[in-house]
């Protein structure tokens, strides 16, 4: 396990400590991916690291390997569920202008039709 730093109210440690229910698709010792439940596209995971850690703008140095970890499982499940060939987006939201709402790292994976870049 990278870390276990679990925060009480983060709505994301919950989901990775099975407090609240998801539609978990993957998981290992370190990352859970699972469903948005909002989903903007036809596929819409979340991947996530079970220890809590901030989004990108409060990385550290030493955070590398947990959010290295994040993309390389994006890649895992994206081969996994045949989106490699047709491709995937892969976002971060940072902050408020992004419209981040949740403040444990995260990445969205979206697939499953053309996808519209915009602004
Ligand atoms: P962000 O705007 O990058 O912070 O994205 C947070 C995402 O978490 C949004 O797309 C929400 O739809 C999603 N979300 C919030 N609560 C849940 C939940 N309980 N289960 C699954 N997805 C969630
Ligand atoms: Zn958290």
């Amino acid at each position: 396990m990278l870390k276990s730093i679990i925060v009480e109210s983060c709505i994301f440690c919950k989901i990775a400590n099975k407090e609240i229910s998801s539609e978990i698709v993957s998981e290992d010792e370190n990352f859970v991916v699972f469903k948005d439940i909002n989903p903007k596209a036809p596929i819409h995971f979340l991947i996530i690291p079970k220890a809590h850690i901030g989004p990108v703008n409060t990385l550290k140095a030493e955070d590398k390997d947990i959010a290295g970890g994040l993309v390389l499982k994006a890649k895992e499940v994206a081969e996994k569920i045949g989106v490699s060939g047709s491709g995937y987006r892969l976002i971060f939201n940072v902050g408020k202008d992004a419209g981040m709402e949740v403040d444990h790292l995260h990445l969205h994976l979206l697939a499953g039709k053309p996808l519209k870049f915009e602004s």
